[in-house]
């Protein structure tokens, strides 16, 4: 078997792997970036999840439908009347497929410009820094490395109640890819992923159950904004059932039959499609040789430190397939830190101010700590809230429902957490955030000018309202 030597060899080319690999190769390192994405129909991209089948096109889809849900429902209110307004699914579909191609493109693009190997095939860590790459015919070679990165990411989890058929019960792969409207469209977990996938298929017509098993909508979330948000996506009409355990799914050939209980009766719903989105595992499979000595907890994560350190000297594993939330973003910061800290510069990666974000409509965003957390923690600390409804840029935009809170600790005035359910959260929440990477005070935002009229000032009247100095806001 032929050997080739790099420095840094990167398991995975997604979002965590690719810019470990890029920014290795800025700092002057040789290195390889090994990836076995497929797609259903056989091609290959880099990209991983987020690029294929998660961030992207999701937005895409999300931005598409509510378009065509806002063209319906809001422009009368803005005074503009739209006749005979159709929907071409194949149309949406075809935009979301060609955005996929340009960006996973772009990506092998920056690979080679930045003089990364990539190498198409499945990677295999074996003992000493070794990693087997399986080729796709049955061709197979090793790459030896003085730095080894797994970025092996996650796939949905399977429900043993509701097998994934491909057709007629899919995951969120299958999800994105419907050609037609279901009619009735059931969802199994009304978290991230089914509130934003349940959101694009319910503003195209489908009438959407979501069957969540907690009794707590979006627990995760600020108690106050996840209450604000539920109420908006019900008068939405999606049907968000809580308390509600799946029991069994059949797929038959007019649609599918689930069983369920709630509140301690069993009951029925039958819908045309079913998505299960019950949460992510990390992928590991075939990865690890037993000499690999690489250590994973009892959920099947790689075990590493906080600089994403495994248990064995110089192999790392950053993203999905280790600890923390599965965020795109989170796992990128980590590829990028470990990247830097294999070429002997100091890095790290401020596991406390990472920015989620929901894409649903109204978004939600939010950075640090919630309210229940911050109480918990037992520290005596502040809140400050301000409703869009009186915020003039968010009713020029006929989007005024949702608030921001801001919670701050009551000595020292820092910002504990930043909470938004409302228009463009997802990017309103990169102030606060930037506002906590410098531990600001809700003084220092208190302090800083915002725009007029902007959603931004939102936030600003949040953070004066921590110490009942809003402007526009009544200071209970
Ligand atoms: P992945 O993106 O999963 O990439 C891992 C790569 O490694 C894949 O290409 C895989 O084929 C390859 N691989 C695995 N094993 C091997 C092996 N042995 N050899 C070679 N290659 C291998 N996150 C956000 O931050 N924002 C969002 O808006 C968002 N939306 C999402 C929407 C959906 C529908 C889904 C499913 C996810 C979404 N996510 C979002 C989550 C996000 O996609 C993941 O957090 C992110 O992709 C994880 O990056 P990663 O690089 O760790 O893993
Ligand atoms: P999730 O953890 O967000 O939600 C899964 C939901 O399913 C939970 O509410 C859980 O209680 C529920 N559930 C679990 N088992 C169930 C059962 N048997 N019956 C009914 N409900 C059940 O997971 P997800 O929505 O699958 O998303 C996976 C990951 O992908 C998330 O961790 C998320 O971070 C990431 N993601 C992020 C974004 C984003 O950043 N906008 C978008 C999509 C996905």
């Amino acid at each position: 078997m032929s050997e080739q030597q790099f420095d840094v060899v990167v398991v995975g080319a997604g979002p965590a792997g690719y810019p470990a690999a890029i920014r290795a190769a800025q700092l002057g390192l040789s290195v390889a970036c090994v990836d076995d994405w497929q797609n259903a129909d056989g091609s290959r991209q880099l990209g991983g999840t987020c690029l294929n089948v998660g961030c992207i096109p999701s937005k895409a889809l999300l931005e598409s439908s509510e378009l065509y849900h806002r063209t319906e429902t809001e422009f009368a209110a803005h005074g503009i009347s739209v006749d005979g307004v159709s929907l071409d699914l194949d149309a949406m579909q075809k935009r979301k497929q060609g955005i996929v191609k340009q960006l996973t493109s772009g990506i092998e693009a920056l690979l080679k410009s930045a003089g990364v190997t990539a190498i198409r095939g499945h990677g295999r860590l074996l003992g000493e820094h070794k990693v087997e790459v399986a080729g796709d015919n049955g061709s197979s070679h090793v790459l030896a490395a003085e730095n080894v990165v797994l970025a092996t990411g996650s796939t949905p989890i399977e429900l043993p109640t509701a097998p994934f058929d491909g057709e007629r019960i899919v995951d969120s792969a299958g999800a994105l890819e419907f050609s037609e409207v279901p009619a009735r469209l059931g969802v199994i977990g009304a978290g991230v992923i089914g509130l934003e996938l349940g959101s694009v298929w319910g503003r195209l017509g489908a009438e959407v159950v979501l069957l969540e098993a907690l009794d707590t909508f979006l627990p995760m979330v600020d108690e106050q904004v996840a209450r604000d948000a539920l109420k908006q996506f019900r008068r939405q009409g999606l049907d968000i059932r809580l308390g509600a355990s799946v029991t069994g799914a059949r797929a038959s050939g007019d649609g599918v039959t689930v069983s369920y209980e709630a509140g301690g009766k069993k009951k029925r719903l039958q819908v045309d499609k079913l998505i299960v989105c019950v949460g992510r595992r990390p992928v590991t499979d075939g990865l690890l040789a037993p000499e690999a000595g690489v250590d994973l907890d009892d959920k099947g994560f790689i075990t590493v430190d906080e600089s994403c350190r495994t248990s064995v000297p110089k192999v790392w594993a950053v993203g999905d397939v280790v600890r923390g939330p599965m965020l795109a973003h989170k796992g990128t910061e980590e590829g990028v830190m470990v990247a830097e800290l294999i070429a002997g510069h100091a890095a790290e990666v401020n596991y406390g101010a990472i920015p989620s974000v929901i894409y649903t409509a109204p978004e939600i965003a939010w950075v640090g700590q919630t309210e229940a957390e911050v109480k918990a923690d037992g520290r005596d600390y502040k809140v400050g809230t301000f409703p869009f409804s009186a915020n003039g840029r968010a009713k020029a935009l006929q989007q005024a429902a949702g608030l921001v809170k801001l919670i701050a600790e009551r000595e020292y005035d820092e910002i504990l957490g930043l909470h938004i359910v409302g228009p463009m959260a997802g990017e309103l929440i990169a102030e606060a955030v930037l506002a906590m990477e410098f531990s600001a005070s809700a003084e220092d935002l208190q302090r800083t000018m915002h725009a007029h009229p902007t959603l931004t000032e939102a936030l600003h009247e949040a953070a004066l309202s921590a110490d009942k100095r809003a402007i526009h806001a009544l200071n209970r």
